[in-house]
């Protein structure tokens, strides 16, 4: 067995076997060394609470081109969230209870507001550095934007609250050009955006998807196989494993999450505004949990400020009598997926009457290999992007952080894996 490939490509979700499949289509010899024990990192369908559940990414749309091609290409079925009819909303200390429609009419201005000039930023949603001045625009926070908006105090909590929830972090934290670029490439509407992050999945989940994307590779995959440095060398790069495998090849593609890469040691290091992104990290470090409450629910959203443990929530299942929801906090460290005491409490703040019996989740800012949910950009750090998305040498780094598009998504994965396989079969032209 030879330890000499065209290609290495570190990690296997999504934009690593996207751009392997690629690569390995065109006649490379490609190894992809994965760390876990399976396939698809940051998706990840667990057998939890009578179900299988996402622990982490779900939700997909046509308006997300890469994907959809993907789910088209192998026929991937598709099924749908129960559509929200009621809604409980805390604002201003108290609860409110009316129809779905009334919440979305009355989140509808701010959002509106905050989002008003995405498309003139990003009349492009795939050139992101169209405009060339962004930088000082950039520092704002989506935080500033909202807090300029003089909303009444119940729509402000409200809108920062969804923005909470979208960046899966406090939105003080949130990089405005993110959310711009999120909603211009939802063509500028909220709702549609809305609708794209938490209204579709796939049937038989993730899974399904990156295993037909894995079985349609001549790439050889090695689960099991953490690396911990990088050597870039005078004919190409040196990858070595944790487990003290060495392995070289022309060119590597590095799919670690923003807030992981510090896992690797890089020889020699990586550009300056690299080693910042890395270091800075990218703004989500919230929870996704899943929430067993005894009974039947009817389908409703549950919406709050951003100073909620959980911002949001929505029933997804029903099982054996009772449901399952689905619920997001701005911090992971407030709220553990898995503590039953703390969600309760949460669920508590719209619903005290709701008994819950059990909860699940992945606690992936905690997890070595991911330090991060979702990736979304802070403030400044689009400047990092142009600069993550350029190849050092035969050093590439691809994934959903540094997608142009749908950045943070599925969706933002596949784009870079495809990206930067494209410049590698060009022989290094511009991705
Ligand atoms: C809770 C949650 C909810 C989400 N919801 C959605 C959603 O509804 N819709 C949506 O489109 N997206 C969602 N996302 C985002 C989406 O899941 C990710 O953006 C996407 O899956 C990332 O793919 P990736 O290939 O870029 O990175 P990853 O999936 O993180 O893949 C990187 C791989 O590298 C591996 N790795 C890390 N370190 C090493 C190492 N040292 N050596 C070898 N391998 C290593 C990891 O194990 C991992 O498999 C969600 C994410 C989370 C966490």
């Amino acid at each position: 067995m030879t330890n000499s490939y065209d290609v290495l490509v570190i990690g296997a979700g999504f934009a690593g076997v996207t751009a392997a499949r690629e690569l390995s289509h065109r006649g490379r010899s490609v190894l992809v060394l994965e760390a876990r024990d399976r396939l698809g990192g940051r998706t990840w369908v667990d057998h939890q609470l009578g179900l299988d559940l996402e622990m982490g990414g779900t939700w997909v749309h046509w308006l997300q081109p890469h994907v959809w091609a993907e789910i088209t290409r192998y026929g991937i079925e598709i099924t749908q969230s129960p559509p929200a009819e009621q809604a409980y909303w805390h604002a201003g200390g108290t609860v409110r209870h009316g129809s779905a429609d009334e919440l979305l009419v009355k989140l509808d201005p701010g959002m509106i507001a905050t989002l008003a000039d995405s498309r003139d930023y990003f009349d492009r949603p795939y050139e992101p550095f169209l405009r060339d001045n962004l930088d000082d625009f950039d520092q704002q926070t989506v935080l500033d934007r909202i807090a300029a908006l003089n909303l009444p105090p119940d729509e402000d909590e409200l809108v920062r609250g969804m923005w909470a929830l979208n960046f899966n972090a406090p939105p003080q934290v949130a990089g405005l050009t993110q959310a711009l670029r999120w909603c211009s490439a939802a063509s500028g509407s909220w709702q549609l955006l809305f609708e794209a992050c938490a209204t579709y999945k796939l049937k038989h989940g993730t899974r399904s998807l990156i295993n037909a994307m894995a079985a349609d590779t001549d790439a050889e995959i090695r689960l099991h196989s953490a690396v911990n440095s990088v050597t870039r060398t005078a004919t190409g790069v040196d990858v070595r494993t944790a487990s003290g495998q060495r392995f070289t090849a022309r060119d590597v593609i590095v799919t670690l999450p923003m807030n992981a890469l510090s896992g690797i040691e890089f020889e020699p290091g990586l550009s300056a505004l690299k080693q910042a992104a890395a270091a800075e990290g990218q703004a989500s470090r919230g929870v996704k949990t899943w929430v067993k409450v005894r009974g039947e629910v009817d389908p409703c959203y549950l919406l709050g400020g951003p100073d909620l443990p959980l911002t949001f929530a929505q029933p997804e299942y029903k099982v054996d009598g009772d449901t399952v929801f689905v619920a997001f906090g701005p911090d992971g460290i407030r709220v553990r997926p898995d503590d039953v005491d703390a969600v309760a409490k949460a669920i508590a703040v719209w619903r005290p009457d709701f008994d819950v019996i059990d909860v699940a989740g992945h606690d992936w800012v905690g997890d070595p290999y991911s330090r991060e949910t979702w990736p979304m950009l802070r403030p400044g750090q689009l400047r990092q992007l142009r600069d993550l998305q350029q190849p050092e040498g035969g050093l590439h780094i691809a994934g959903s952080g540094y997608g142009t598009g749908w950045a943070g998504f599925i969706d933002g994965a596949i784009e870079s894996g495809l990206r930067t396989a494209r410049r590698l079969i060009a022989g290094g032209a511009p991705a």
